[in-house]
């Protein structure tokens, strides 16, 4: 068990940003709406997510840790319309074997938060009283420390974080009404009070994705029975160097979708100077029982029941929005 979960892990935690990409999710899916991530030396030495959210029940941590132990889902029925972000009952458990894990957690109705660890192998449930308000903190220490080949394709303390505040940006361009906070060595890399309402919403995206991009962006909307778009292009001439503006949304989630991103592609075609990229905010919602988010273990795909429609949906409100 413990190598079916190492196993498990190899693909669910490739680095650092693995494990903040699936404990920020578990904390959405918690209804939190403050989340703080703490790393330290890019994640490597710790990582550290605190939330608000509903907590684990004391009697439920055990479980929480074990492999292809969800709360999320019950029935099969349920995958075709998944609402939450994770399903698949993997991430601690994963995670637990191959770092050294706490879980500390208290529901509303607790007076006591209670604690219970993970070191390397399938937990060993010990769980011990603590102090803490209510919710869930979920602390990761030297993560690989007992995986050297794994911890040998670290990449430098920089490169990790990169991927880390990548991550973080994604979810904080998804939930608004979530207050995030992400540090690291101790120093506050970003924070983003909640959006009360749509107003706020530009300041949040200066924040994370720049002032220039702000100032440059034209908002956009499109609805149509099958799916409703709207979000914020760069115009053509905008660009940044240091990294890309290219978020798309499904429903909510981050995706990386080659269909969508072609058509993106598409309508930018021929506006673009040599060399520049297109940037963008995008933000699709669709019935979730028109999209297929369960194609990967890593969620970043997708699969629409109509596919060709939102592709030519997308490529053409993106190119009358920029025209
Ligand atoms: P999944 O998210 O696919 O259900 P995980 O391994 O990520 O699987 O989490 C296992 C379970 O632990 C979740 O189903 C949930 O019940 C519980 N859990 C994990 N993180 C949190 C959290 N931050 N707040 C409340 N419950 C959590
Ligand atoms: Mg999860």
């Amino acid at each position: 068990n413990r190598l079916a979960n190492q196993i498990a892990a190899g693909e669910v935690v490739e680095r650092p940003a693995s494990v903040v990409k699936e404990l920020l999710e578990n904390s959405i899916d918690a209804g939190a709406s403050r989340i703080e991530v703490d790393v330290e030396r890019g994640g490597a030495r710790l990582i550290r997510i605190t939330d608000n959210g509903r907590g684990i029940h004391k009697d439920d941590m055990g479980l929480a840790l074990t492999r292809h132990a969800t709360s999320k889902i019950s029935k099969t029925e349920d995958l075709g319309c998944i609402q939450t972000l994770g399903f698949r009952g993997e991430a601690l458990a994963s995670i637990s074997a191959v770092s050294r894990l706490t879980l500390t957690s208290r529901t509303r109705d607790s007076e006591l938060a209670w604690q219970a660890s993970a070191q390397g192998r399938d937990m060993a449930v010990d769980i011990q009283p603590a102090a803490a308000s209510p919710g869930t903190r979920i602390e990761v220490a030297d993560l690989f420390f007992n995986t050297p080949a794994r911890q040998k394709f670290l990449r430098t303390e920089k490169t990790e974080f990169n991927h880390i505040e990548e991550v973080f940006k994604r979810q904080a361009l998804a939930n608004f009404s979530i207050a995030f906070m992400l540090k690291h060595n101790h120093k506050i890399a970003k924070r983003v009070p909640a959006c009360a309402e749509p107003a706020q919403y530009l300041k949040r995206i200066a924040t994370i994705c720049g002032q220039q991009f702000v100032d440059s962006a034209i908002e956009f909307k499109c609805q149509h029975e099958v799916v409703k778009i709207s979000g914020w292009l760069g115009k053509p001439s905008f660009h940044r160097s240091e990294s890309d503006i290219q978020y798309v949304f499904i429903n909510g989630r981050p995706v990386k979708d080659k269909t969508l991103n072609h058509a993106v592609r598409q309508a930018y075609e021929g506006l673009l100077p040599p060399g520049r990229m297109a940037t963008y905010i995008i933000y699709l919602n669709v019935d979730a029982s028109q999209v297929d988010v369960n194609v990967h273990p890593t969620k970043h795909e997708v699969r629409f029941s109509e596919q060709r429609l939102v592709h030519d949906l997308l490529a053409k409100s993106v190119s009358d929005a920029l025209s």
